[in-house]
């Protein structure tokens, strides 16, 4: 083996809540796992001032304090948590073959099994004022922060089944919720936009689009554009939910692992079972309906069980042989 060579048993990409639940697991069962944090150590979470609906917390918790705790529980059953992004992986096709995972294109790890827990990331409008007030109104989860805005007036931008759905939700909460949509018409399901239709307080705003959020540290409002006539029109909203997709992080898993049309690690029905045996996913890199924290964390506990299963039944196997 050469110098920069290392063999391990489990390797964890990425350090949200499915990476740190399946490192808890994984310890546990002594899988000695390594896990690689990526370039936002704790993950999405850590974007977040306040998580009201993890299971445990009844004061509720600041993210990133959360996801600290996370990573001082896997560390206490021993995880190895190392700072670095993984650039490229040639996953085995063999069952008991060995995984190499290149981390900072430059250090090759041989791995037994590996769990990817590398998330999504919510896309954005990208203009400077809903960066400024990110965490200050403006999200990217109608089911995380709806909440905060009970009783208030919000608008949402998106046009699809998941901008339709987070519009109806927020409806529910909501005194009234402004949806803008880009184009003269909606690309959610005729289902979806009968129901957003159907809704009272949810007012569709067509061939409409943010110019600016307003507001100093919290948004006070939106500015919206006619993208037709060029008309700007000011609304007063506390909340600017963002509903326009996901990019999940799997770019590097590409050519290797099976996955839907939009990236989303497809998993074997009832496990975090990939295309190549060994390889395990978990997260929002797998999930792009519920993608919640304590889901991420559930299907992390999986990854770590089925690893430790598929290494068990390796084992057995050896052992047979060689008898
Ligand atoms: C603003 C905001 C608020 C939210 N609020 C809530 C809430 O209140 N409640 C709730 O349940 N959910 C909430 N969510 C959703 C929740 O954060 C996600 O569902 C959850 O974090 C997904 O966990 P995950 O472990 O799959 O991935 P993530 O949390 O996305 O973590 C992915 C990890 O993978 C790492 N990574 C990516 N690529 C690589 C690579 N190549 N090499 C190494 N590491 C890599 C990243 O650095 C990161 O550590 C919120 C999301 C956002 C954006």
């Amino acid at each position: 083996m050469s110098e920069q060579m290392e063999r391990i048993k489990t390797f964890i990409i990425g350090s949200g809540p499915a990476g740190y639940t399946a490192a808890i697991y994984a310890a546990r069962a002594d899988l000695k796992p390594v896990m690689y944090t990526g370039m936002e150590p704790g993950g999405q979470l850590t974007t977040t001032t306040e998580v009201d609906n993890f299971p445990g917390y009844p004061e509720g918790i600041d993210g990133p304090t959360m996801m600290m705790q996370l990573q001082q529980q896997a560390e206490r059953f021993g995880t190895e948590v190392r700072i670095g992004m993984v650039t490229a992986v040639d996953f085995s096709d063999e069952i008991g073959g060995i995984h190499k995972v290149t981390v900072d294109e430059s250090k090759v790890i041989e791995a037994e099994t590996v769990i990817i827990s590398t998330g999504a990331s919510a896309k954005y409008l990208n203009i400077p004022s809903e960066q400024r007030l990110r965490g200050g109104g403006v999200s990217a989860c109608a089911v995380c922060d709806g909440f905060f805005y009970k009783g208030q007036e919000v608008a949402i931008v998106g046009a699809g089944d998941t901008a339709a759905e987070e519009a109806s939700y927020l409806a529910n909460i909501c005194k009234k919720v402004t949806m803008l949509v880009r184009k003269d018409h909606m690309r959610a399901s005729k289902a979806m936009q009968h129901r957003v239709n159907s809704i009272d307080n949810i007012e569709i705003r067509y061939n409409t689009e943010v110019d600016e959020v307003l507001g100093d540290q919290v948004v006070e409002g939106i500015r919206m554009v006619n993208n037709e006539t060029g008309e700007k029109e000011d609304i007063a909203v506390t909340g600017l939910f963002i509903a326009i997709g996901h990019k999940p992080n799997t770019d590097i898993f590409k050519g290797q692992l099976d996955m839907d049309e939009t990236g989303y690690i497809i998993t074997q029905a009832k496990s975090t079972k990939t295309n190549k045996p060994g390889v395990f996913a978990s997260g929002d890199a797998q999930d792009k309906i519920y993608r919640q924290a304590v889901t991420a964390a559930g299907t992390g506990c999986m990854a770590a069980l089925d690893a430790e299963r598929y290494l068990a039944a390796v084992e057995s196997k050896e052992i047979l042989a060689s008898s």
